[in-house]
């Protein structure tokens, strides 16, 4: 939706399929990340989108210190810059908007309830897409470059020139919700217990909580029963021993299959592949949404004069790949170095957090040194490359 606005403000015609017949999902990627907040700036879209109901997150807080105490380990809220938070909003809220502006261009296309079933290709060449209606109707649509962006279940990680690269997860995610109190902590707060890290992320009137398992063990700890597993969740979270009751069935509780993947190819002639489609990233950072978001950036800023011009080539689509590739291959090895050095371990009981000298040093650590306190805070922010958008897209 970034990429067809931006592009639709400059003129270029664009048409959007989405499967579904509305953005409303539960438990999607909520952050939008400051330098998301800075492109809604920039394109004249802040006041708007400072209108969504919202929440604001300006730390991150792990049980690291003294007795587990928290301890401060990215601090949003000290950045330079006007943005300095992480807006919690509903996805679907901003998709709408997104939506919403970018109907007002002539030559922007929104087909809900439309999905592509596969590509045309003539002569090599991807020259559109097949698609199916909710209602049964099928039909093609022409294009001069399709853009897939159809997250990680993308219909070009079929292709195999494509050559889709995964790496080994040590864990699955269990999302789900508990009321929140006022006199809770703020932002987003970890939680370390045993074969247990919890992530929670303050919606206001609840915690949206992510349980970190050990991959392919969710039906074996579903049958260990709710009980067991709302047991060690408040050990890991004592401030919320009162709310153990909160979630009362299994079916309140979602399983998300963490993957991490990338194409090492992100294009062939006539086609592009970005966000989830070219990169599963895993929830480590909570970055997936931020990385789709620049990617369809740094597509809008070098593929508009081409596309204005009618000469989109190979050379132009190569060009996305090239600017976005180093820094999702930076990023997902961050997460694979996180995945074997603190969440395989601990999801395995080979570390012990919270042992009071240990702790103490490394709460001493963090909070003195100013460096290791700003470049998490950073990364998590604006993430390792900020994009800017094409000068005919801004208003
Ligand atoms: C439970 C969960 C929690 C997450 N939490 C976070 C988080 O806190 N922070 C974060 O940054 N990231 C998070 N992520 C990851 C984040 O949601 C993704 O990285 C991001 O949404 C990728 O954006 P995308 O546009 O590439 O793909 P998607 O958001 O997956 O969008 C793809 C769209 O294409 C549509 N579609 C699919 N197939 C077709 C088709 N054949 N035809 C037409 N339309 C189609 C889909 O309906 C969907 O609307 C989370 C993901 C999940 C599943």
């Amino acid at each position: 939706m970034v990429l067809a606005l931006l592009l639709a403000r400059a003129g270029v015609e664009v048409t959007v399929l989405e499967k579904h017949g509305d953005f409303l999902r539960d438990f999607r990627g909520d952050t939008v990340h400051p330098s998301t907040l800075s492109l809604l700036d920039s394109i004249g879209l802040a006041d708007r989108f400072a209108r969504l109901p919202q929440r604001r997150v300006t730390s991150v807080q792990l049980p690291i210190g003294p007795d587990r105490s928290l301890v401060t380990v990215g601090n949003i809220g000290a950045l330079h810059g006007k943005y300095n938070y992480i807006a919690m909003v509903p996805q679907w809220d901003l998709l709408d908007l997104l939506a919403d502006e970018a109907r007002r261009e002539p030559s922007f296309r929104l087909r809900m309830n439309t999905g592509a079933t596969s590509f045309l290709v003539e002569n090599g060449r991807v020259t559109g897409v097949r698609y199916r209606t909710a209602d049964g109707d099928t039909g093609e649509l022409r294009a001069s470059l399709t853009v897939a962006c159809d997250g990680r279940g993308s219909l070009a990680r079929a292709l195999p020139e494509l050559g889709l690269e995964e790496f080994p997860c040590p864990m699955d995610a269990w999302w789900f919700r508990v009321p929140r109190r006022e006199e809770d902590p703020s932002g987003l707060v970890g939680g370390i217990g045993d074969r247990l890290f919890l992530a929670l992320i303050d919606r206001g009137d609840y915690w949206q909580c992510a349980a970190l398992i050990p991959k392919g063990s969710d039906a074996q700890r579903r049958a260990e029963g709710l009980e067991p597993f709302m047991d060690r969740f408040t050990e890991a979270v004592p401030w919320l021993a009162d709310r153990a009751d909160a979630v009362t069935s299994w079916d309140e509780v979602k399983l998300l299959d963490v993957r991490l993947d990338r194409l090492r190819r992100w294009h062939r002639p006539g086609l592009l592949c970005i966000g989830d489609a070219a990169h599963a990233m895993s929830p480590v950072f909570g970055i997936g949404i931020n990385l789709a978001v620049q990617d369809a950036v740094a597509a809008a800023r070098h593929l508009v004069g081409p596309l204005r011009e009618g000469t989109v080539g190979l050379h132009d689509v190569r060009r996305v790949q090239q600017r976005r590739m180093p820094t999702t291959v930076a990023t997902q090895a961050l997460q694979r170095v996180a995945h074997t050095q603190v969440i395989e371990p601990l999801l395995a009981g080979r570390v012990a957090f919270g042992a009071p000298r240990r702790a103490k040093r490394l709460t001493e650590l963090i909070t003195e040194s100013r460096w290791l306190n700003r470049l998490p805070a950073y990364f998590l922010a604006y993430g390792a490359l900020r994009e800017r958008p094409p000068k005919e897209s801004l208003r």
